[in-house]
């Protein structure tokens, strides 16, 4: 029998967010990534998303391993649930990775039940069942970073991960386009490779250049400075703390993502920082605002975070006024472009001045574009290309590169979330689908939203709410008069109140008079009749709860 390997998408295809990748090969699973997504407007109030593991669940005892190759939540945030739920009995991941998720795992609890393995880009490969991963460097946003080559008996993929071909990374780790060259001479049947900026032309700037701008931004001024980023982007917060040691300026870290990262970081040698320069939030007083540089979260204009609670004064230790500076080093990801634009026009009321992206060059983005994608296209020559790590746009903006690449378009995969790619002798295919939904993660539970409860916090943000109280009366079996309470649909005082209780009271009397006292079909027919008159005067379909109680 040929021996080929089966590659399911769970996430991270059609959608920037929640990558997930299988590569099963008989009865061998080897899995790259586990990430989250952050929930979209359309899931009102849930707080993560994450794949739906079923497809992993049923071969629990499969999985050799859990790879990760770099340590951002869209690639390890979905790693404490996948642990609880399916169990893993290896995680291979580079130090500093393995320094955030540990962290992470202790705060779920987790510690104890997974081996954690160092992947070292200078080591030997992993031997995880019939695979075989090696690990290579790549720059991106986070240090650390590796695009894993695996070799499986049906053939040799290159999982990129997330890069950038950044020459000048602030920690001299490049890309190791050496080593993608000879892998490309050994030979690659299927590239998974980023699509997130293959639309976007030409170069992703070098990180460095973020440093330079803060080098020529931050000196000159004299009240404080925010600088609000990535609680992940290691390399960013350290090109602001060097300009803050040059300038003299105290650093303070505010926020609970950001404290850890850079404890972390720092531990592990990630981050270097003198002593002396670190304060506390509450020593700010004892410094003029001119000698201090806060770093903070908040550069997504989280509700919650610290930028934004100090951008509405509601920030114990911090203020902003005339005179200061915030620089909002990142870019906001799509759906949070609204709340970053108001926390900028908060600041600005307070008389801060913002530098943003849009106004000063203090960010760059972790991912190549287009001219990065084919480079690596070319340094690698794979066999078969399958865009990954992007809404579909992207996906087919990658797909035209290969294809002007010289890569032949039956050699191009556009999979989706579930497909099945088999990759063989005879080359890579689609050949099935899996299940592969989302699973979402609300307030303390896993999984537990069902449909049911998106559907009623979207109508009840749509169309309001009406409850209706009635109260039936003990021995004689009269009913009283209902309450309503209305919102979202009607004003109050507006005449249709009135007639929704008139409504009500004629459901309940003519009921009662039928000898109806089930409570069950008291409630429905105020249901059914209040609904039918609100449709009828308002065109809305309002969440209805009728109450009634015996008394
Ligand atoms: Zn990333
Ligand atoms: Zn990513």
């Amino acid at each position: 029998m040929a021996e080929s390997c089966r590659i399911i998408a769970l996430g991270g295809l059609g959608e920037v967010g929640k990558n997930m990748t299988v590569y099963e090969c008989g009865d061998d699973i080897v899995v790259v990534d586990a990430g989250l997504a952050f929930p979209r407007d359309e899931h009102l109030g849930v707080d993560l998303v994450l794949p739906d593991f079923s497809y992993l669940r049923d071969r629990a005892s499969a999985i050799r391993a859990v790879i990760l190759t770099h340590g951002h939540e869209d690639h390890v945030g979905s790693l404490p649930y996948l642990l609880r739920e399916v169990g893993v009995p290896e995680v291979w991941a580079t130090r500093l990775t393995l320094g955030l998720i540990k962290s992470k795992l202790d705060e779920h609890g987790l510690l104890r039940s997974v081996e954690l393995r160092e992947a070292d880009p200078d080591g030997p490969p992993a031997e995880l069942g019939v695979f075989r991963a090696e690990f290579v460097r790549v720059a991106h946003s986070i240090p650390d970073s590796v695009a894993i080559v695996l070799d499986t008996p049906g053939g040799t993929i290159l999982h990129t991960g997330d890069y950038k071909m950044d020459h000048t990374p602030v920690d001299g780790l490049r890309t190791d386009v050496g080593r993608l060259a000879e892998i490309g001479n050994r030979g690659i049947d299927l590239f998974l490779g980023d699509s997130t900026n293959a639309e976007r032309p030409g170069v992703t700037g070098s990180e460095r250049l973020v440093g330079e701008a803060f080098r020529q931004l931050i000196p000159p001024r004299t009240g404080r400075i925010l600088v609000a980023s990535f609680a992940s982007n290691v390399h960013r917060m350290q090109q602001a703390i060097d300009v803050a040691v040059e300038v003299g300026r105290k650093v303070c870290v505010v926020g609970r993502s950001m404290r850890k990262n850079v404890n972390i970081a720092r531990n592990l040698g990630y981050i270097d920082v003198p002593d002396e320069t670190l304060i506390r939030p509450n020593e700010l007083d004892e410094y003029a605002p001119g000698d201090v540089m806060i770093l903070c979260t908040g550069s997504q204009g989280e509700p919650l975070s610290a930028l934004v609670r100090i951008a509405y004064g509601d920030h114990p230790a911090i203020k902003v006024e005339a005179g200061d500076t915030v620089i909002i080093s990142a870019k906001p990801v799509p759906g949070n472009e609204l709340r970053v634009h108001d926390a900028i026009n908060q600041l600005a009321r307070d008389g801060a001045e913002v530098l943003h992206q849009e106004n000063a060059p203090v960010h760059v983005s972790g991912h190549g574009n287009a001219e990065e994608l084919r480079t690596m296209l070319a340094l690698v020559r794979p066999k078969t290309v399958m865009p990954v790590h992007g809404e579909f746009r992207m996906l087919a903006a990658h797909a035209r590169l290969a294809v002007e690449g010289g890569i032949p378009e039956n050699r191009i995969l556009i999979a989706e979330n579930g497909s099945v790619v088999e990759l063989d002798e005879s080359g890579a295919y689609l050949t099935d689908n899996v299940e592969s939904g989302v699973t979402f993660v609300d307030g303390l539970g896993v999984g537990d939203v069902q449909d049911v409860a998106l559907r009623d916090r979207r109508h009840l943000s749509e169309d309001g709410v009406l409850i209706i109280v009635a109260t039936l009366g003990g021995s004689n079996g009269s009913v009283g008069r209902p309450e309503l309470i209305a919102r979202g649909f009607a004003e109050p005082g507006e005449p249709l109140l009135d007639e929704m209780r008139a409504e009500a009271e004629r459901v309940l009397d003519d009921l009662v008079h039928e000898h109806v006292t089930e409570i069950k079909l008291l409630q429905e027919h105020l249901h059914d009749g209040l609904g039918q008159l609100i449709y009828d005067r308002t065109g809305r379909r309002p969440m209805i709860l009728p109450v009634v109680v015996e008394v």
